[in-house]
């Protein structure tokens, strides 16, 4: 392989569509067996849905394959071998890294990987970084705190697979990592969007350092939705002086999607790897086509200790509908993952999804990059409450900034709110994955 390639992987990531198919097909009826043959876990729920390995030969029968939901995981989990339970396709001593969700939907659920799991997680992200442009010269800043959240460690060791210098930015505290950034002239950087807008402001308001000055020329978002939103990118991108590319992984499923240099406007589905389905949220139909949004239903074809086959993993995404000026033949999802099904809630009867208003508040020149939506009920009514952030020089704008905001809210979500202005650093800032949507509804 030489530098100037624009992929990782030439053959597979230039496969005409048909021959990907075939491929997908294969890989499917291949891990399908081998769950099938390992787990008890999933040989129990193959057999009650009465399907075995021989009746898989067509993308129709694998849409008859039982989906697997996150509380089947933690139900699993009370079972032997400990801690895993009986989806545990391997020996135990044949594992040789535990990693865990970051539980915030609950009781987190524990991932076992072998070795060859592990180099596998490298390769999927080795796919993401050079599309996205990192190449050996680079010298990479991971300002991760590195702990049982599998996060961006296959991120560190998908760098290092690439070739790229890395520099593991663990304990050190914010400050001390714009200035490790700042003594190594590092040029990479990854981190949740949130983070990469907070690690900003602490460069600019705590150290004086303007972070587009620094040397960082890309970085890789995931954990939210943020780099898939326009207003979000655009903050981050004018902030650091860099390219900001998304990428979206879950730690039940592998790094699965990633957005290459071309920037489409949404991510790639990395469909040697995994296979991506789409369902109507409501009905369960198959979505094949673009234009219309549903939840993904995902298999990992690769990862052997506890596989990951019809996950439904509640992210909401869309088909886009051109082909990216890349070349890779891999399809893309509009607008990357859009939300969260656990998220996307019914507000005076209108689907509200948390991004659309995360994309209008960072619309906006004069508002900070943090806010909080609250929907409540009072009496028979849902209220939205958006408290946003007014920077100190927008403050005699007042009148006209909550007129693009409320005008903007209302043709992107159909809805009304009572928005409250507060003083820039007033609300909550978060290192990791930000909660920034409350359904007090929700309680009852
Ligand atoms: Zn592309």
């Amino acid at each position: 392989m030489t530098t100037e390639s624009p992929y990782w992987n030439p053959i597979l990531e230039t496969l005409p569509r048909e021959r990907l198919a075939q491929l997908q097909l294969k890989k499917f009826q291949r891990i399908f067996r081998w769950a099938y043959d390992h787990s008890t876990f999933h040989r129990a729920l193959y057999d009650q849905a009465r399907i075995t390995p021989d009746d898989i030969r067509s993308f129709a029968d694998i849409r008859h394959v039982p989906t697997v939901e996150k509380h089947m995981m933690r139900d699993i989990q009370r079972k032997t071998p400990f801690p895993y339970g009986d989806a545990l396709c391997v020996p135990i001593e044949d594992v040789t890294e535990y990693r865990q969700t970051s539980g915030t939907t609950g009781q987190p659920v524990y991932q076992p990987d072998t070795w060859q799991d592990w180099e596998w997680w490298a390769e999927c992200w080795a796919f993401i970084l050079w599309a996205q442009g990192y190449r050996p010269c680079d010298r990479v800043f991971i300002p991760f705190g590195y702990n049982v959240f599998v996060a961006f460690w296959a991120g560190h060791y998908g760098a290092e697979k690439v070739g790229c210098e890395v520099v593991p930015g663990g304990v050190l505290d914010t400050a001390a990592r714009v200035m490790k950034i700042d003594e190594l002239k590092a040029t990479a950087l990854m981190g949740t969007p949130t983070y990469m807008l907070g690690m900003a402001e602490v460069a600019k308001n705590r150290l004086g350092i303007d972070p587009a000055s620094l040397t960082i020329d890309k970085i890789t978002c995931a954990g939210e939705p943020g780099a898939g939103v326009p207003g979000t990118k655009d903050r981050i991108e004018s902030a650091w002086g860099a390219r900001v590319y998304d990428h979206a992984g879950a730690t039940e499923i592998g790094a699965w999607s990633f957005e290459c240099a071309a920037q489409p406007q949404g991510m790639h589905v990395n469909s040697a790897m995994f296979l991506v389905e789409i369902e109507d949220i409501e009905t369960g139909k198959p979505i094949d086509q673009p234009g219309q949004r549903g939840k993904m239903i995902i298999t990992a074809f690769d990862r052997m200790a506890q596989p990951c086959i019809r996950f439904d993993a509640k992210d909401i995404i869309e088909w886009a509908d051109a082909p990216c000026a890349c070349g890779r033949t891999f399809p893309i999802i509009k607008g990357g993952v859009v939300g969260r099904a656990d998220d996307i809630t019914k507000v005076k009867g209108v689907l509200l999804a948390p991004t659309a208003i995360e994309e209008v508040v960072r619309s906006i020149d004069g508002l900070g990059d943090e806010y909080e939506v609250v929907v409540n009920k009072k009496g028979d009514t849902d209220q939205i409450s958006l408290k946003v952030e007014m920077r100190p020089e927008a403050r005699n704008r007042l009148n006209e900034l909550e007129r693009l905001l409320v005008d903007r809210l209302r043709l992107k979500t159909n809805l009304r709110y009572d928005i409250e202005y507060v003083d820039i650093g007033t609300l909550p800032r978060y290192e990791v994955k930000a909660r920034r949507f409350k359904d007090l509804r929700k309680k009852d």
